[in-house]
């Protein structure tokens, strides 16, 4: 099963991917991930893929794509992903599209966790993640036991510089103008499933596993 999280920054995309990676046994691809990896190991592509992450903009289509497609070509994917973060403009999704018509295959599902704008600044002012692991949290809605330190690897919690409310304001404008269009794009290719992310996450899922069965 190939799946597709859509959404705004911040709807939920991750928290439902892992939950859907872990029921389903599917590997679960975060392209967000990815380049924070290498912006941690300092990698060339960490620090070409920053220079865009800080402002709040989309790494470039031919840098992102190249990863992603690098990604799933690896064994852990024969028979299945959920990309989270990936893709966010048109070209993205044709490009994704055209590598797996080469191969007989195509996307199932592409999952829009629909939160409005004003959720959004709230959930990521809230959000932390861990420096080691990427885990994340929440500080009202999934906090760790102990404050700022990561339940899994006892990593430092941090508010992520791309999670700060200026930069969260440009993160959805980008959304709105390059990646929302992907909607209409998925929905006329009859693969479109909409679910309300203002629910509690496990409402969330619970309506995700409903449409995947
Ligand atoms: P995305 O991957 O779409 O950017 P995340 O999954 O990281 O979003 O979620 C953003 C923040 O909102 C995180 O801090 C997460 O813990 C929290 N969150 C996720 N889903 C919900 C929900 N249904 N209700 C409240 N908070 C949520
Ligand atoms: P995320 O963790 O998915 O919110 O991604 C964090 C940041 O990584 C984004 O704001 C972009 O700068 C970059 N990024 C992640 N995925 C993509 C993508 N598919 N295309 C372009 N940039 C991306």
């Amino acid at each position: 099963m190939k799946i597709i999280m859509l959404g705004a920054p911040g709807a939920g995309k991750g928290t439902q991917a892992k939950l859907i990676a872990e029921k389903y046994g599917l590997p679960h691809v975060s392209t967000g991930d990815i380049f924070r990896a290498n912006v941690k190991e300092g990698t060339q592509l960490g620090l070409e893929a920053k220079k865009y992450m800080d402002q709040g903009l989309l790494v470039p289509d031919e840098l992102t794509v190249r990863i992603l497609l690098d990604r799933v070509s690896r064994p852990d994917c024969s028979a299945g992903y959920v990309l989270d973060g990936f893709p966010r403009t048109i070209p993205q999704a044709q490009v994704l599209e055209k590598a797996l018509a080469e191969l007989g295959d195509q996307i199932d599902f592409a999952i829009d966790v629909d939160v409005p704008d004003e959720n959004i600044v709230r959930r990521m002012g809230g959000r932390r993640a861990c420096v080691t692991c990427g885990a994340t949290y929440h500080m009202e809605h999934v906090p760790p036991r102990t404050e700022g330190i990561c339940d899994t690897c006892g990593g430092e919690l941090i508010l992520r510089e791309d999670d700060k409310p200026d930069t969260v304001k440009n993160r959805l404008k980008v959304y709105h103008e390059q990646t929302q269009p992907l909607i209409d794009f998925y929905q006329k290719k009859g693969v479109l499933r909409v679910v309300d992310g203002t629910m509690d996450m496990k409402d969330v899922f619970e309506a995700i596993v409903a449409i995947l069965g």
